[in-house]
C-alpha cells in the first residue's frame, strides 16, 4: 500500500513501529528517523526480516529545511509525528512544503512556556486545505481513542452528549519509588500546571491537583483520581454540539505525589534555566536526565490500564450514560513488543490514524482532531490491533461516587 516516515524514537515510536510491521499490507515501507540514529538503527534491527522494508535516518526536527530534504528522499505518504510536542510546528511546515499527509499525538507546546493550546495548530488549516493534504491531530489515547470514543458515542447511543468525564487510570506498579510513564519532562509539565474543565461554555480553572474523586475502575478497583486539564477537552468542547461539562481525571499514587511535591518544592520541576558552575540548565532537564526512561520500564511494570469515558445525555428524549473504555496490561503489552501499556496504548492509535490516511479511508484536506472523522473504522481497527474496547451501558458516574481519601500508601 504505502510507506510512512515516523519521526521520533523513543517509547510511542517504538509500539507504532512494531505495530506497522505487524500491519505490513498497509505498510509496506517504514522509514524511521530521530535526532539519535543509533535508537533507530537498534529497533530496525529488531524488527527486520519481515515483509516491511525498513530504513532509518537522522533528522533535527526542530529545523524545517532538514525535514523537508528528508521527506523529498523518503517520499512517504505520511509523516507520524512521535517526536515531542515542540516539533509539531515545524514538522507541519515540512509537510506543507513536501504536500504530505500529517499525524500526531500531542499538541504544540512552546519549549518556555508551559502551555498548550490547539491554535498554532489549527492556524494550518486553510494552509492544509489548499495543498490538499490532511493534518489529523491527536491520535493518541488520549489524545485519540477518547476522541473516537466520543463521536462513537455521539453517532450510535445519543441525540446529544451534554456531559463528559475522561477517566484515565494507570494502576501499573513498575517498582521504582518515582519514575514518568512516558516523556518525564513533559508528563511533570502536564501535572504540576493548573487544572481546567470546560462548563456551561467557559473554562474554569481550579489549583494544580485541587480536584480528586475515587473511582471504582472495572478490573482494577478503586482509586484516587485528580482533575487536570488535558488537551482534548479543547476541540471536544467545540466539537461535541450542545455539550455542557467536560472534565479530565487522572489517577496517581500517593506516593507519586509526594516525590512531586517535593521535587516541586525543591525548585527541580522549573523550566526556568538556572547557571550552573558556569553553565546554564533547566531543572526540569536535568531532573529528567536523572529519571529512568521511561522505556525501561516495561519489563519490571505489572498491573493494568484503564482509560475511557463516561458520557450522559439525551437518546429519543431520554437520559442515557455509555461509558466505553479500554484495559490494557502492562505484560501482556510486554511480552507483544516490549513496552509497557502507556506507550503501547498511543502507539496503536498512531499507527490505526496513519492507516486511516494512508487507505484514503479518512480523507479530509485541512486540519482536524480525531473526532472529527467517521469513527467506526477506527474502532473496528482498535479490536483488531490490540486495544478492544468495552462497553457499560450502566456506568457508575464520577460526583455519584463518595469522596473520601484512601490510606496513603507508605513512601517506598
Ligand atoms: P520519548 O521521549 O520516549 O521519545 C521522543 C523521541 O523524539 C526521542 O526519540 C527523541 O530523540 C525524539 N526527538 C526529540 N527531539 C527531537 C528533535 N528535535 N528531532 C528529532 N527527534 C527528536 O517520548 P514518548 O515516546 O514517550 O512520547 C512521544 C510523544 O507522544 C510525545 O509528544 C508525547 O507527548 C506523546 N504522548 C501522547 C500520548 C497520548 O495518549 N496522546 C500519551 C503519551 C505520550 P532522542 O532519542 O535523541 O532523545
Amino acid at each position: 500500500m504505502g510507506k510512512a516516515l515516523v519521526v521520533g524514537c523513543g517509547g510511542v515510536a517504538s509500539v507504532a513501529v512494531h505495530k506497522m510491521v505487524q500491519n505490513s499490507e498497509v505498510f509496506e515501507e517504514v522509514c524511521i528517523a530521530s535526532r539519535t540514529k543509533s535508537k533507530c538503527d537498534a529497533l530496525k534491527a529488531k524488527l527486520d526480516g519481515g515483509k516491511t522494508k525498513i530504513t532509518t535516518a537522522q533528522v533535527d526536527a526542530n529545523n524545517v529545511d532538514e525535514l523537508v530534504a528528508l521527506i523529498e528522499k523518503e517520499k512517504p505518504d505520511v509523516v507520524v509525528n512521535l517526536a515531542l510536542p515542540y516539533q509539531d510546528l515545524t514538522i507541519m511546515e515540512a509537510c506543507l512544503a513536501t504536500k504530505t499527509h500529517y499525524l500526531d499525538t500531542a499538541n504544540y507546546e512552546p519549549e518556555d512556556t508551559a502551555k498548550f493550546e490547539y491554535k498554532w495548530q489549527w492556524a494550518y488549516r486553510e494552509r492544509f486545505k489548499e495543498a490538499g493534504i490532511t493534518a489529523l491531530l491527536g491520535s493518541g489515547f488520549d489524545p485519540g481513542v477518547t476522541g473516537v470514543f466520543s463521536a462513537y458515542a455521539l453517532k450510535h447511543h445519543f441525540d446529544e452528549i451534554e456531559y463528559i468525564d475522561i477517566l484515565d487510570c494507570n494502576a501499573g506498579d513498575h517498582g521504582y519509588p518515582f519514575a514518568t510513564n512516558f516523556n518525564p519532562e513533559i508528563n511533570i509539565r502536564e501535572v504540576s500546571a493548573k487544572g481546567s474543565y470546560w462548563e456551561n461554555g467557559r473554562w474554569i480553572e481550579t489549583e494544580p491537583m485541587e480536584i480528586k474523586r475515587v473511582y471504582n475502575f472495572p478490573e482494577i478497583g478503586e482509586r484516587e483520581m485528580y482533575l487536570l486539564h488535558h488537551e482534548e477537552l479543547e476541540s471536544l468542547a467545540l466539537n461535541i454540539p450542545g455539550i455542557k461539562r467536560i472534565r479530565f481525571f487522572m489517577t496517581f499514587s500517593q506516593s507519586y505525589l509526594t516525590h512531586l511535591k517535593c521535587l516541586e518544592n525543591v525548585g527541580m520541576t522549573s523550566i526556568e534555566p538556572i547557571e550552573f558552575e558556569g553553565k546554564q540548565i533547566v531543572p526540569l532537564q536535568f531532573l529528567k536526565a536523572v529519571l529512568p526512561d521511561p522505556a525501561s520500564l516495561g519489563p519490571r511494570t505489572k498491573g493494568k490500564t484503564n482509560i475511557g469515558c463516561i458520557f450522559k445525555g439525551k437518546k429519543d428524549g431520554k437520559e442515557n450514560t455509555y461509558y466505553l473504555y479500554n484495559v490494557c496490561d502492562h505484560e501482556a503489552c510486554y511480552k507483544e513488543v516490549g513496552s509497557q501499556a502507556v506507550a503501547y496504548t498511543t502507539g496503536v492509535p498512531a499507527m490505526i490514524g496513519a492507516m486511516m490516511l494512508m487507505t484514503g479511508t479518512w480523507n479530509k484536506p485541512g486540519v482536524y482532531n480525531i473526532e472529527e472523522f467517521d469513527p467506526d473504522p477506527f474502532m473496528e481497527a482498535l479490536n483488531k490491533w490490540g486495544l478492544p474496547w468495552k462497553e457499560d451501558f450502566n456506568p457508575a458516574l464520577v460526583d455519584d461516587e463518595p469522596i473520601k481519601v484512601l490510606e496513603p500508601e507508605l513512601i517506598k
